[in-house]
Formats: structure tokens, C-alpha cells, sequence
């Protein structure tokens, strides 16, 4: 079967989350690294990190660049950034107005989150000086996308609000993922949530409260079957999705190894409706 012909439309349900990339950092066949697409109302609202492979991904998805609102990005890792510029080439001279992004404060391992985007697209200093145009708005005489970044800072123990607009409420909150500073997302629109992991270790319990009673969660697995000092096991996974009574979990980040014992793992502590994510698949939320 060709990709296309995997491409799951998200129009037709007034709430729908796509996995855009359901793989982690390893090359995989079938697999593009994390990103995901939030639809509301038939239009790609939100997009939650870009992986390599993924910007592919979003034009397989029929998303159309000028309805997306909010960028949010997890952290730095390339796996869940590495195509922002491929994104930014693409659609840049689709749309004249305004793109929120968000993503967290810096701390000795990485840049904060306006750092890394003035590195990629400074006009004097940036690696991608061609994509300068997006930080100001304007290529020449022409209107292009203009982004309007914001620092979430991960050190706060409460919810921080990055966006708030046109029905649509998004929360982050800081989680731990070794040294590099990381962001869980929560969406609520149209009288639903998401909650939008991302990696992590899953010993926060204030991610579980972030979490608490959402209608879908997404969660990332490890490269084995015991964690790591970045990633939860598929067990903690499986606890955390149980101890936020969360109505249906995603199971993405997926490596190379068995999937089927790690997916039973889960099941042993968490019992309701539960996905394993695949690139382009979708899942209504209302
Ligand atoms: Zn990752
Ligand atoms: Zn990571």
C-alpha cells in the first residue's frame, strides 16, 4: 500500500488528533519522527512538533498552511523539530498574517526557545538567513507568514496558558526529560481536551493532574522495554494514562523493538480504549 493510500481524512469529526509521525529518533521505514495535527472543525488547528519526515507528512495530511494557529513544540530534540524550516519553506508565502509558536525556556543543555528560532532565521546570523522574511513579516513588498514566538518557561510548577483564541484554550506545562527542557501540551475546544505528552519520564505527578480526565492522551515510548533517564517504561506510561482517567490513549514515539509486549505492558495498568499510532492515522475525539 502506497502512504497516500494510508492518509486518513480528519475532516469529518468536530475534534480529531493525527499522528503525522509516529517514530522516535531512529531511521524507521514506516515511520517519520513525532509530530502530530489537531483538526477542528475540518481545519488543521494546531500542529504539536516536526520531526524529520514529517513536513511530507503534513502535505499527505490535505492540512492547509493559512488555518493552522499555533505551532507548539515540545522541545529541542531534532526528532521533534528538525523539519520547522522544510514547514516554513513550504507555506511561508501562503498566508500574510500572523502564526503563534510556542516553545520552552532554555537551560544550559539547550537555547530557550526564541534563541533557537533567531539562530535558525536571524537575518545577519541565521542559519537559514533566506527564511528571515518569517520573523518580520514582510519578503521585499510582499506579505509573508510572520511568527510570533513565546518562551514557555519549564521550571514553572503550574499550567502556563500559551494560547487562548477562537474557541481554543492551550496549556503547558514543564515535564522531566533528562537535562533537556521539555513541554506537555493541553488543548480544550469544542468541549474536549487533548493532552499531548510528548518524552518524558513520567515522574511528575503534576503531569498526571495536567492530564486528568482528558478525552485523548498521546504518549511516547521508550526504546526498550525498562525506560531510560529520558523515557518512561511502558509500564509508567501505562500507570499515568490509568492515574489521569484519560478516555483513550495514543501510543506513539515507537522504535524498533517488539511493540507487542511493551503494548501489553500498558494494558496491564491501563485498561480503556488504547491506539498504537501510525503515521497519518486519525482518531476522533467528539
Ligand atoms: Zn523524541
Ligand atoms: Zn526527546
Amino acid at each position: 500500500m502506497s502512504s497516500a493510500a494510508l492518509a486518513q481524512s480528519c475532516t469529518g469529526a468536530p475534534v480529531s488528533v493525527q499522528v503525522l509521525g509516529s517514530g522516535g529518533p531512529g531511521h524507521n521505514a514506516a515511520r517519520a519522527s513525532a509530530s502530530y495535527l489537531l483538526w477542528v472543525g475540518g481545519q488543521a488547528k494546531m500542529l504539536v512538533d516536526i520531526g524529520g519526515g514529517t513536513n511530507y507528512r503534513y502535505a499527505q495530511s490535505g492540512a492547509k498552511f493559512p488555518d493552522l494557529s499555533l505551532i507548539a513544540i515540545s522541545h529541542l530534540h531534532p526528532d521533534h523539530t528538525s523539519d520547522l524550516p522544510a514547514l516554513f519553506w513550504s507555506g511561508r508565502q501562503s498566508r500574510g498574517d500572523t502564526l503563534a509558536i510556542a516553545g520552552p525556556s532554555g537551560n544550559q543543555t539547550a537555547p530557550d526557545f526564541s534563541v533557537f528560532l533567531n539562530r535558525l532565521f536571524d537575518p545577519k546570523d541565521g542559519a537559514f538567513q533566506v527564511l528571515a522574511p518569517i520573523m518580520t513579516g514582510m519578503q521585499g513588498n510582499e506579505r509573508v507568514v510572520r511568527l510570533d514566538p513565546k518562551v514557555v518557561d519549564v521550571t514553572r510548577a503550574e499550567p502556563t496558558t500559551v494560547f487562548d483564541q477562537g474557541g481554543m484554550v492551550v496549556t503547558a506545562i514543564g515535564i522531566p526529560h533528562g537535562p533537556l527542557p521539555t513541554l506537555a501540551y493541553r488543548v480544550q475546544t469544542g468541549g474536549v481536551s487533548v493532552v499531548f505528552s510528548s518524552d518524558q519520564t513520567g515522574t511528575n505527578p503534576k503531569f498526571v493532574e495536567f492530564a486528568k480526565n482528558a478525552n485523548a492522551l498521546i504518549m511516547h515510548l521508550a526504546t526498550n522495554m525498562e525506560g531510560s533517564p529520558l523515557h518512561a517504561s511502558p509500564a509508567v506510561v501505562g500507570r499515568v494514562a490509568r492515574d489521569a482517567g484519560v478516555g483513550h490513549l495514543i501510543l506513539s514515539h515507537i522504535g524498533q523493538f517488539p511493540l507487542d509486549p511493551a503494548v501489553a505492558e500498558v494494558k496491564a495498568a491501563f485498561t480503556g480504549p488504547l491506539t498504537v499510532g501510525a503515521d497519518l492515522q486519525c482518531t476522533p475525539v467528539r
